[in-house]
């Protein structure tokens, strides 16, 4: 029977053969933002529409054409989530979390849902790691989020990534530049896509984020928001450059850049590449100083980034780097008749309690195909059971790169034997070694 269906347009199935490589760039993001103090919020995939609406802001692109809504049948609207700040705000607020002390810092991993036009970075379902803080309006607060967002992408060993950063102002520099949007962009109403002109009414400073060609050009000669930033807003905005300058992070100013949310106020940022197409933006963030209030919350001026897992595993393809593999199978254990295999099962526990990975038949295999399969799966070491060995208490563990075989008796010592032979023999561990070396490099000098 054919397959009765395939997965949808713009979802992506990751694979037991590829999922090492989510995990390792989730450790390091959960590494790096521990670091700085953030710990992980995890919140329901969806939630009441309206908070989505209000949220991330009804004249977006996200709100007005690309939520997945629909009617429960208890007959409330449900959106799954587009991005991973409403639903973490909301956490804040539902949970008074401020009196638990300021700032919140709260880190996410989360599934995104946009009905966008699937192409090369952009699903329909993707994910995102993310940092949220609330409650602070320092400038500190800004400057460290950047520095995070940075040390991932380090760490990550990427290249190439340019800082991208801006001041959108506050609600009152903006009401002047948005008038100054207006009247440059009238005098060019012709020639502006559709999506532009209701931007030209409802969201003027959307009109920067157009992706048409025709209407870039336009955006070379706008009128910058730089020129329109209130004191408090330009103090600010030179505070956070200052930190990043004394972390010897290196930005360019880009005074075109906005984000999608509605409530972003001050400094925004894109972490940027042009190693991938299109879609180069691996990482967007800023302050959203009311946005807590706008959910009916306290004034708790609030900040964050997102970074998207599939651009960022998308720039390390594109970059070569690669990626440590897991642990392979450490042992594979072929077994000969019933008793073999209850030898071997009790064998694999004691050797899985030593951290290493181990396996044998589950499918009644004979035992010339039970030891191809452990060639297909990579396994470093092989032992055969069978009624010979059970009888004799022990039996020959194989290197399967070397062919070198070592007795090891099938007693209580043997997972511990068998962890210090699959340690010593294997090159993946080869770092270890390096390390080992350099510290007797150290004694050395010491005992000199
Ligand atoms: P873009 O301008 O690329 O549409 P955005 O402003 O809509 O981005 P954000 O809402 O800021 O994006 O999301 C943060 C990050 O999430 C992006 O920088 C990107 O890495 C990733 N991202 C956003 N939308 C998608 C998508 N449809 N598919 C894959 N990744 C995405
Ligand atoms: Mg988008």
């Amino acid at each position: 029977m054919a397959l009765i269906t395939k997965k949808i347009k713009g979802t992506e199935d990751v694979l037991p053969s590829q999922s090492y490589r989510w995990q390792f760039i989730e450790n390091i993001m959960r590494e790096e933002s521990a670091a700085y103090g953030f710990r992980e919020i995890r919140t329901p995939v969806f939630e009441h529409t309206e908070l989505f609406a209000r949220g991330v802001g009804q004249t977006t692109d996200v709100v007005q054409k690309e939520m997945y809504t629909f009617d429960t049948k208890g007959g409330e609207s449900v959106t799954l989530r587009p991005e991973g700040t409403a639903g973490a705000a909301r956490a804040v607020i539902e949970h008074a979390l401020e009196n638990e002390g300021l700032p919140i810092k709260a880190s996410y991993f989360v599934s995104c849902y946009r009905y966008e036009k699937p192409q090369a970075g952009r699903l329909r379902e993707f994910h995102q790691f993310g940092v949220e803080e609330y409650g602070t309006q320092s400038a500190v607060a800004d400057a460290e989020i950047i520095c995070l967002a940075q040390s991932i992408i380090k760490r990550l060993g990427i290249d190439g990534v340019r800082l991208e950063l801006n001041s959108i102002g506050c609600p009152e520099c903006r009401a002047k530049y948005n008038q100054a949007l207006c009247e440059y962009y009238t005098q060019y109403k012709d020639r502006l896509c559709g999506t532009c002109l209701s931007r030209l009414e409802k969201n003027p400073m959307r009109l920067l984020d157009c992706k048409s060609p025709q209407d870039r050009e336009l955006v070379e000669n706008a009128p910058k928001i730089t020129d329109y930033l209130c004191e408090e807003c330009e103090t600010h905005f030179k505070e956070v450059q200052s930190y990043l300058d004394c972390a010897g992070v290196d930005y360019i100013i880009n005074p075109y850049i906005v984000r999608g949310l509605d409530y972003y106020t001050k400094t925004v940022f894109e972490f940027v590449t042009d190693c991938i197409g299109a879609q180069g933006t691996v990482c967007a963030g800023g302050r959203y100083d009311g946005l807590i209030e706008e959910l009916g919350g306290k004034h708790l001026p609030s900040l964050g980034f997102a970074m998207g897992l599939e651009r960022t595993l998308m720039v390390m393809d594109a970059q070569d780097i690669g990626i440590p593999k897991p642990m392979p199978c450490a042992l594979y254990i072929a077994t000969m008749g019933d008793a073999a295999k209850k030898k071997a099962f009790s064998v694999l526990r004691e050797v899985r309690e030593f951290g290493l990975t181990a396996e044998t038949d589950v499918v009644g295999r004979g035992l010339r195909a039970q030891m191809k399969y452990a060639d297909k799966i990579g396994a470093k070491f092989s032992m055969v059971l069978g009624d010979n060995e059970i009888a004799e208490n022990r039996a020959k563990v194989k290197n399967m790169e070397s062919g070198k075989q070592t007795v090891l008796a099938l007693d209580e010592t043997f997972a511990g034997e068998f962890s210090d032979l699959f340690l010593v023999s294997n090159e993946a561990f080869g770092d270890i070694k390096d390390f080992a070396a350099q510290f007797s490099g150290f004694f050395d000098t010491l005992s000199e």
